[in-house]
C-alpha cells in the first residue's frame, strides 16, 4: 500500500527549489524556447546553478554528478520544474531519460564522458528519432549508418526534433541494416552535432520557432565509440527511452498551479464567471489530482524497480487530455475578461497562452493519444 503523505526531506527540498526559482528565473519567464535568446541564457545558467548544488540530477549515483536522492525527491523536482515552465530548458530531456539510458546500457567510458556533464548542466542533447516516414511507425526509419574505419557514416533526415539547433549532442537511431523483423538492424549513436554533415533548419510552430527543426546527415560521421549498446540492437533501448520519456514530465503540477492562479488573478471578476464555467474549472481541479495520484502509483512502482506498461500509457493519456482540457478551461476563464490588476493578469494571461500552446501538442509528442491507447489496449489483454 503506498504511502501518499510526503516525507520532510521532500518538503524541504520543494522549499529549497522554490527559494531558487525566486532568485534565478523572473517571474514573466515562460520556457527557454520563446523568441527572446535571453530566456535560453535563463535555462542554461540555472541549470549551472543546480548543478553546482547536486540538485540537477540528484537520483544519480554520486559518482555521476548526482546526489543518490530517492525517486520521490526527483518527483518533487520534476513537479516543481513543469509548474513553473520547466526553467531546465531542454536540459531536463538529459536528466529525464538520455542520462538514465546511458547509464544502463553504456560503456564506463560512455559513463564518464556524458553524464558528468549532464548533472553539471552544461550540455543539451536532443532526439533524432522520428522521421518524414517514420512517426507512429517509427521501426520504418530510413537514416542509414554505414561503417567505415573506426567508425559510421550517417546519411537521411530527421524530423520535428525539438532543440537541435542548440544541442550539441544527438541521440540518434539509424538503420544499420536489414535483418529479420522491422525493429532488428537499429542501432543507437550517440552523435556529436558539432560537425560538417549535420545541418539544422528551423520548423516554425505554434510552440516557437526555436523549438522544433528538421535535422540533415549527410556524410556525418561518428565512432565505433559512441555506439550506444550493441549493433542492431537499438530498439531495446528504444523501449527504455520511450518508458523514461512517458512518465518524465509532471504535466499536472503546472495544471494545479494554473488553476490555482486564476481566482487570484481575476481577482473581484470571478464571482462574476458563470456557474458552469467555474463547475468546469472545479473539475479540471479534480482531473489535476487524480493524475498526480497516478504518477505518484507509478513513482511507486519504480521505487520498486519496476514499470508496468499499462500504468504508463493509462498515466500518459491521463495527463495529456488533461492538459488541453486545463487549456481550454483556462482559455475561457481567461478570455471571460475583467481579469484583476493588470501586471498579473499580463503575466497570467501569457502562461495561459503559452499553456495553451504546448497543450496542443501533447498528444502528439513521445507518441500519439491513438498509439498510447493502443498499447494501453495491448498490455491490458496480456
Ligand atoms: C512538440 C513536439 C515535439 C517533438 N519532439 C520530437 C523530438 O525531439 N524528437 C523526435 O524524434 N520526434 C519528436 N516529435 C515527433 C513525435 O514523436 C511524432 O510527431 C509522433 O510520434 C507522431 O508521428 P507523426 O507526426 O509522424 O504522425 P503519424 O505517425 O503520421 O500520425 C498521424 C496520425 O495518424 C494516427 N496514427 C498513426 N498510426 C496509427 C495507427 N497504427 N493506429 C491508429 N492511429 C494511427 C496518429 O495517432 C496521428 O493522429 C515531436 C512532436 C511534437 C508535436
Amino acid at each position: 500500500m503506498l504511502d501518499y503523505r510526503e516525507k520532510p526531506e521532500v518538503g524541504a527540498l520543494r522549499a529549497q527549489l522554490r527559494e531558487l526559482v525566486d532568485e534565478f528565473v523572473p517571474r514573466s519567464y515562460l520556457g527557454a524556447f520563446t523568441h527572446d535568446p535571453h530566456d535560453l541564457e535563463i535555462a542554461e545558467n540555472f541549470c549551472q546553478e543546480l548543478g553546482r548544488r547536486r540538485l540537477l540530477a540528484m537520483a544519480w549515483p554520486t559518482d555521476f554528478g548526482g546526489s543518490a536522492a530517492s525517486v520521490w525527491e526527483q518527483t518533487a523536482l520534476r513537479e516543481e520544474m513543469w509548474a513553473v515552465h520547466e526553467p531546465r530548458g531542454a536540459q531536463y530531456m538529459g536528466i529525464n531519460w538520455v542520462g538514465p539510458v546511458i547509464m544502463k546500457h553504456g560503456t564506463s567510458a560512455q559513463h564518464e564522458k556524458f553524464l558528468p556533464p549532464i548533472a553539471a548542466g552544461e550540455v543539451i542533447w536532443c532526439q533524432g528519432f522520428s522521421e518524414p516516414g517514420a512517426g507512429s511507425d517509427l521501426p520504418a526509419l530510413r537514416t542509414s549508418a554505414t561503417k567505415t574505419d573506426g567508425g559510421w557514416r550517417i546519411n537521411g533526415q530527421k524530423i520535428w526534433t525539438s532543440y537541435a539547433r542548440m544541442a550539441q549532442w544527438c541521440f540518434l537511431l539509424a538503420r544499420t541494416g536489414p535483418s529479420g523483423g522491422r525493429k532488428d538492424g537499429i542501432t543507437v549513436f550517440l552523435l556529436d552535432m558539432n560537425q560538417d554533415g549535420v545541418e539544422t533548419r528551423p520548423v516554425d510552430s505554434m510552440v516557437g520557432n526555436h523549438h522544433l527543426n528538421e535535422v540533415y546527415f549527410d556524410d556525418a560521421w561518428v565512432p565505433d565509440e559512441a555506439v550506444l549498446g550493441t549493433v542492431g540492437r537499438g530498439w531495446d533501448i528504444v523501449t527504455d527511452v520511450l518508458a523514461f520519456e512517458r512518465v518524465g514530465i509532471a504535466r499536472y503540477a503546472r495544471c494545479e498551479r494554473l488553476l490555482q492562479w486564476a481566482p487570484k488573478a481575476l481577482g473581484a471578476a470571478w464571482d462574476e464567471l458563470s456557474p458552469a464555467l467555474v463547475d468546469r474549472w472545479t473539475m479540471a481541479l479534480v482531473h489535476t489530482r487524480q493524475a498526480r495520484l497516478m504518477a505518484y502509483k507509478i513513482v511507486g512502482h519504480q521505487e520498486r524497480g519496476g514499470l508496468d506498461p499499462a500504468d504508463a500509457a493509462s498515466y500518459r493519456i491521463a495527463v495529456t487530455t488533461l492538459d488541453q482540457e486545463v487549456a481550454e478551461v483556462l482559455m475561457d476563464i481567461a478570455g471571460a475578461g475583467g481579469l484583476g490588476t493588470p501586471d498579473t493578469a499580463r503575466l497570467f494571461e501569457r502562461a495561459v497562452e503559452d499553456h495553451w500552446r504546448y497543450a496542443q501538442a501533447s498528444t502528439v509528442a513521445s507518441g500519439t493519444l491513438e498509439m498510447q491507447q493502443q498499447l494501453l489496449a495491448r498490455a491490458l489483454v496480456k
